[in-house]
């Protein structure tokens, strides 16, 4: 198969050495100002090692575990903690994520599922009453949509398996930062006011994020004591600490008796989450995904997220077609079609391995994705929704079964890439699911629980077939995460990257993968442009920069509905560039810009 990737990154790569020569070698920089939290840039170049996040002051601390010798592990872990002061609608110790990890030494990749869970007692029936399915603002705010978090699981998993330092030194910068406080900005205030009347439900949610009764004023110091608190106990004692005694009882009595306003006349439903779901949650290991892309190997997260198979099989679908050369409607028309027909079979045949037959590895077959590209044609555009194949039985340009819509998966989460000195690289997706989870803080505890399991079916989406994420015991609801990790082919990094945005993560990564490996575009441009998002829907999602261009009438002429989407996603990067740089990139405007670092930058 031609190599145009490869090729063309070999070409940068030869272009990026010349450009370095007089640049700062790998050891200097023993003078360099220390990186604070004031520096957001969403494009950062230099040595070290480097971090991107959407948040400057977490971005700094990854930074500051780097630049004391810790690896690219330590720093994820260090970087997600602060998330969890600084982003605590999105990410935190309340919630779970996956974490996909480039062993240099090796040059293998690794993931962990650190998906929540739902309660042992839990069946497909765990959002239905009376034979109804519960409303989803409902089961949002509640504790029936909590699952055990897997985020302090995953931390303890990747540290035990591939970090250097331990938990407690790794939380100091959190713990420092949740104790002396964040300067809050906008998109802070913002998200807590889309969250107000139902953080008012709740008595401690209220007393920690409405301080004094009202919302946050952008270029206030915000603290969380509590957090501190709770950050420093799981230092000392160790994860464990959340899955068993004080912490997990804690936890268990909000979530059984959630404790709400009776004033507020929320009808806050309990869930089942007991003290046995907390000791026996574990992380899995598992062998991430992989999807051979114009000569490079692609690495996601495999089920329980659909990332990784989704993003592989559109990738698949798409690498028919010489994108470096498409004009920019055909390359939106193709990757529009190619969203489109693998959401269509994600929904079928995508939910946690434990529970579904999935067939992962048929999904991401080019046999399987080569029958589906052919539905695709030039002039046209196919009907949402798209009816799914059937990866065991690959037919030319054959549909199987009947087709389903995709349902709501939520819009917030974090994602954050780290890479070390070493060649190490991390690409890590946590979430609370909802920004601002299910609204419920655990009291004195100074966090919120996750409403994960509102990402199941709550009945099935197609009543004809076999729904795979309908919830069951233990089970993990399917996500759409889409941590990723590029390897040219000597098995060397060559892009990381990974964004919230509940089930738009997938056209987002595969559009800004896209945008980087075949439209030539730099990593910060290709997380800038503005985006699209089909998901097997009749019409597709466009940001205003699309919605604003000449590019729509011609797409509509071709047969594509649109509706605007403001914002989708927030992407952070790293791509490694010749002799030990890196380059870290972040949003430059949504959620106000995000934060890209190095340890010692290169002009
Ligand atoms: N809960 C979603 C998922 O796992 C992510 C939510 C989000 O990005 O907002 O796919």
């Amino acid at each position: 198969m031609a190599r145009p990737v490869a090729r063309r990154l070999a070409v940068l790569a030869v272009s990026a050495a010349v450009l370095s020569v007089g640049a700062a070698p790998p050891s200097a920089g023993k003078t360099e100002a220390p990186v604070t939290a004031d520096e957001k840039v969403p494009v950062a170049v230099g040595y070290g090692g480097a971090v991107a996040s959407v948040d400057a002051d977490a971005s700094a601390a990854g930074i500051e575990v780097l630049r004391k010798g810790g690896n690219a592990v330590d720093a994820a872990v260090a970087t997600a903690a602060a998330l969890g002061v600084t982003e605590p609608y999105s990410a935190g110790i309340g919630g779970g994520g996956y974490f996909v990890y480039y062993d240099a030494k090796s040059r293998t990749v690794h993931t962990i599922d650190g998906r929540e869970t739902a309660p042992l007692t839990a069946d497909e029936n765990l959002f239905v009453e009376n034979g109804q399915a519960v409303p989803f603002a409902e089961a949002v705010s509640s504790g029936l949509s909590v699952g055990t978090p897997g985020t302090p699981a995953t931390w303890d998993a990747a540290l035990d398996k591939w970090g250097s330092e331990r938990l407690g030194t790794l939380l100091k910068p959190a713990e420092r930062l949740a104790r002396d406080g964040f300067t809050v900005d906008a998109t802070f205030r913002s998200q807590t006011a889309s969250n107000e009347t139902r953080f008012r439900y709740f008595p401690d949610t209220a007393e920690l994020f409405l301080p004094g009764g009202r919302l946050p004023v952008v270029g206030s110091t915000f603290k969380n004591p509590d957090l501190a608190r709770t950050y420093e106990e799981l230092g000392r004692k160790g994860v464990g600490a959340l899955y068993r005694g004080r912490l997990a009882r804690d936890i268990v009595d909000t979530v059984q008796e959630p404790p709400v306003d009776p004033a507020s006349g929320w009808k806050a439903r309990s869930g089942d989450l007991s003290l046995k779901d907390l000791s026996a949650y574990r992380t899995k290991r598992q062998a991430p995904t992989k999807t051979s892309y114009r000569g490079l190997d692609v690495y996601g997260m495999a089920p329980s997220s659909s990332g990784g198979t989704t993003v592989g099989e559109a990738l698949n679908i798409l690498e028919g077609t010489d994108l470096s050369k498409a004009s920019d409607v055909q390359y939106l028309h193709r990757f529009i079609e190619a969203s489109r027909i693998s959401f269509a079979d994600r929904g079928r045949w995508v939910g946690d391995p434990a529970f579904e037959d999935v067939p992962t590895k048929e999904l991401l077959s080019q046999k399987y994705a080569d029958s589906r590209a052919c539905l695709i044609k030039d002039d046209a555009v196919l009907t949402s929704p798209v009816a799914p194949g059937d990866p065991r039985d690959p037919a030319a340009c054959g549909t199987g079964g009947t087709a389903a819509p995709t349902t709501y998966e939520g819009d917030s989460t974090t994602h954050l890439t780290a890479a070390d000195k070493w060649g190490n690289v991390v690409s890590y997706t946590l979430t609370i699911e909802q920004t601002g989870g299910s609204g419920i803080t655990v009291p004195g505890r100074g966090f919120i629980l996750n409403n994960e399991l509102t990402d199941f079916s709550f009945t099935p989406a197609n009543p004809a077939v076999h729904d795979p994420n309908l919830p069951g015991p233990g089970k993990r609801p399917r996500s759409s995460m889409s941590p990723t990790i590029v390897l040219d082919e000597h098995g060397r990094p060559v892009v990381a990257l990974g964004s919230p945005g509940g089930a738009t993560i997938i056209t987002t990564v595969l559009q800004t993968l896209t945008g980087f490996l075949d439209r030539g575009l730099p990593l910060v441009d290709a997380i800038a442009a503005p985006r699209a998002s089909q998901r097997n829907q009749t019409t597709t999602e466009l940001e205003p920069g699309l919605w604003n261009s000449p590019l729509k009438a011609r797409l509509e002429a071709i047969g594509h509905g649109f509706r605007q989407n403001p914002e989708i996603g927030a992407t952070t990067g790293v791509q490694r560039l010749p002799n030990g740089k890196w380059l870290a990139a972040a949003e430059t405007v949504r959620r106000g810009g995000g934060s890209a670092m190095v340890v010692r930058p290169v002009p």
